[in-house]
């Protein structure tokens, strides 16, 4: 039998993440101010975030130092490992080799830390004493929650409201590393009040939340906003994850012909990926790319790659990315964390540019490869995950049909032991497939900002 897992030293973890900005064919599109739809400058983010991570958001330098006192933190939990799927292989009849990295031994269960870790570092650096943010599923929180608790920063969490109410543990654990929690809508932005006005039982969204966690950083000094996915820093952050892996499939003896990542805002999978697709631009082998995401909330796959806000309440600037529009709700399913209307437009791009390709599935068709993947490996993966999971079996079902023996490995990027309610639903028959409203979307898109070709 051969290898199931292959370790890195701490020694051998990576110390410095990749800037895929370094080596794209066509420089990102400006990001433009609302008013002006101007490009702005690194001045216009100070008052949301510290000139660290400003500047690492628009460097074009292919490596960044990652700081010895974030390296620290990292250590508790990294190198993480990969594992090769052999009894999935199996079940599949596949000969096809699976390979997938976990990251659901971190603190929080997930990548988020990843990037929590140098966010709240590079903000302590510069005296920030309180930090704002939003959470989904309650992974990104709880993830903050922990770093800020190292770094003696106050967190404040806006937790969209369904989950809130359905996710009393997540709550729980954010608590627990000394965060404070709210519900968002909340009574404690001008947004929120005006969001409660119009609708008092409002089940809330990732867009308003998000206009509620950078209302507050704007009006204090000693207050800043940390974004956990989409943003060019944060991605970069999670390129830890494949810089590992490449290390990884070499002690295997093995290079991936297919990587695969669920999509939410981007961050896991251009973690996984980024190192890869960067080899590939730089004249090394190549790579197929495959970005998984939820028919019911389609970004890459449906949306339109158009100029949008990153929230509903178009606090933010203009950004170029695959949209399904500011004012677009996606209806319920249990993959919280992919429940954005945006895309990161660094993924975006590359998508423009034909390194990436990008599949939707639905809910049910990604729990029923989550079920397989736990009693085959042992490991029950965030709703999330599962996706990946989908992909990742998918491109090995491909390969039995073809009688080829390719590489695939994909990001296992959380575990699911807080979404078991989920699974209960799933097991009981009662998870629907919920399609998204054509029309609301066409709403939706109908309503992007216009902004002029040139831009
Ligand atoms: C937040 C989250 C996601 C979605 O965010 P990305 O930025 O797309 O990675 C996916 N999986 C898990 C486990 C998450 O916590």
């Amino acid at each position: 039998m051969s290898q199931t897992k292959f370790l890195l030293e701490e020694s051998q973890m990576p110390r410095a993440w990749y800037n895929i900005q370094a080596d794209l064919p066509k420089a990102l599109p400006p990001v433009l101010h609302p008013g002006t739809l101007q490009p702005i400058g690194p001045a216009d983010l100070e008052p949301l975030f510290p000139m660290d991570l400003i500047m690492q958001e628009v460097s074009t330098e292919r490596e960044i130092e990652i700081p010895e006192p974030v390296r620290e933190i990292y250590r508790l939990w990294r190198p993480a490992p990969l594992y090769r799927a052999h009894r999935l292989e199996k079940a599949l009849g596949t000969p096809a080799k699976i390979f997938y990295k976990y990251e659901g031994v971190s603190p929080a269960g997930s990548h988020k830390p990843n990037t929590a870790v140098p966010q709240a570092f590079y903000n302590a650096a510069a005296g920030v004493k309180r930090l704002t943010t939003e959470t989904g599923a309650g992974q990104w929180g709880t993830s903050l929650s922990f770093a800020g608790n190292i770094f003696g920063l106050e967190v404040l969490v806006f937790q969209v409201r369904v989950s809130f109410d359905q996710k009393p543990y997540r709550r729980a654990v954010m608590e627990t590393y000394g965060a404070r929690c709210l519900p968002s809508p909340s009574n404690e932005t001008e947004y929120g009040r005006r969001v409660l006005a119009e609708r008092p039982d409002h089940p809330g969204s990732l867009g308003i939340a998000i206009s509620e966690a950078v209302e507050l950083a704007a009006q204090r000094a000693d207050t800043k906003y940390a974004l956990g996915s989409v943003l060019n820093h944060v991605l970069m952050h999670q390129t830890i994850i494949g810089l590992e892996s490449m290390q990884q499939m070499e002690m295997a003896d093995a290079w991936p012909d297919v990587v695969v990542g669920c999509t939410g805002g981007g961050s896991n999978f251009a973690g996984i990926a980024f190192p890869f697709i960067g080899h590939a631009l730089r004249g090394g082998a190549r790579s197929r790319i495959v970005a998984v995401e939820p028919a019911a909330c389609p970004s890459l796959t449906r949306g339109k790659y158009a100029y949008d806000f990153g929230d509903t309440g178009h606090m933010t600037p203009l950004t170029k990315m695959h949209t399904l529009g500011s004012q677009f709700t996606p209806p319920g399913f249990h993959a919280g964390g992919l429940r954005y209307h945006g895309m990161a437009p660094l993924v975006s791009h590359l998508k423009e540019l034909g390194e990436i390709e990008a599949v939707a599935y639905t809910q049910g068709q990604c729990f029923e490869a989550g079920v397989l993947f736990a009693r085959a490996e042992g490991i029950v993966p965030a709703p999330e995950a599962n996706h990946a999971v989908k992909g990742a079996i998918e491109e090995a079902l491909r390969c039995k049909r073809e009688g080829k023996a390719e590489t695939i490995l994909f990001n296992l990027c959380g575990h699911g032991h807080f979404d078991m309610t989920a699974y209960q639903k799933y097991f009981a028959g009662e998870l629907r497939d919920e399609a998204y409203d054509e029309k609301e979307l066409a709403m939706a898109l109908s309503g992007l900002p216009s902004v002029p070709e040139a831009a």
